[in-house]
């Protein structure tokens, strides 16, 4: 079974001056365990996926599955199998970062677990900023909370929306670091950027996305043997 499924799928925008499709028939699926990269260029769709497949935007059209289970049927099955990382930061200012984390676990339903939760500040330079509040932390270590966040149940599929842009070399690498040690214990990835040379160094494949609709898909050293 595919960790992720496209099956078909579409997206229409309305808005006052007509109709826009965003995505147009978009089929494809990820294998457990693989580092995969979606790539396009600004406005193919990249985000308007990831939103579908995370539940927060209805498809016009087709289906999406995670581990077999239906997003739009099953969203609370789904969402549990999913770690997504967003683009904007928003935190209760009040709490500090362990308490976020702990916060977050019973969002899902789950009892916290401290060791992870040790893992997770360890393993993305905040071990020692456990105690500081929200508040005090930079933009760069809000970053590394929230992607902590997106890790707290343990998601066997990790969504990373362009989480490099306007990001300091140092999260760059502690981020790529972590997500792909991630990956080598088993944890299936899906990767969107605009940089090639960001999914070149990271990606097993690379479906690349364009107006909407899937141009490419194949395994990285293929891409970079026809560039
Ligand atoms: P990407 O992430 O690849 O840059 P997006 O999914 O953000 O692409 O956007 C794809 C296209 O859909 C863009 O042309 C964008 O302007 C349009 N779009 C995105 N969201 C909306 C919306 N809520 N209403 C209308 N058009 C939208
Ligand atoms: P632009 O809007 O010019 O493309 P950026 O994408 O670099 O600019 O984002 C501007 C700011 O917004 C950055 O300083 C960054 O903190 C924040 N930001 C926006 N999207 C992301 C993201 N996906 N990951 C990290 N930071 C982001």
């Amino acid at each position: 079974m595919p960790a992720v499924s496209f099956q078909n799928v579409s997206k229409t925008y309305q808005s006052a001056r007509g109709t826009f499709k965003a995505l147009d028939g978009v089929s494809f699926d990820i294998e457990p365990g693989e580092f995969f990269g979606l790539l396009g260029p600004n406005g193919a769709g990249k985000t308007t996926l990831i939103s579908i497949l995370a539940g927060l935007t209805q498809p016009s059209g087709g289906k999406v599955t995670v581990n077999g289970h239906d997003v739009q049927a099953d969203y609370p099955s789904a969402r549990r199998q999913l770690g997504v990382v967003p683009q904007e930061l928003v935190f209760d200012p009040f709490f500090n970062v362990r308490e976020t984390l702990r916060l977050q676990s019973g969002y899902f339903g789950i009892r916290h677990n401290d060791a992870w939760i040790d893992e997770l500040l360890e393993g993305l330079g905040l071990a020692d900023k456990a105690q500081a509040n929200m508040r005090q932390l930079s933009g760069g270590m809000k970053r590394r909370v929230l992607v902590a966040q997106a890790l707290v149940h343990r998601p066997p599929v990790i969504v990373l929306d362009e989480p490099t842009a306007g990001v300091d070399v140092e999260l760059r690498q502690t981020l790529w670091q972590f997500v792909s040690r991630l990956n080598r214990e088993g944890s299936t990835v899906l990767l969107t950027t605009h940089y090639l040379e960001e999914a070149e160094a990271l990606c097993g494949r690379i479906a690349m996305l364009k107006q909407g609709r899937v141009v490419a898909l194949e395994k990285t050293s293929e891409l970079l043997r026809r560039a």
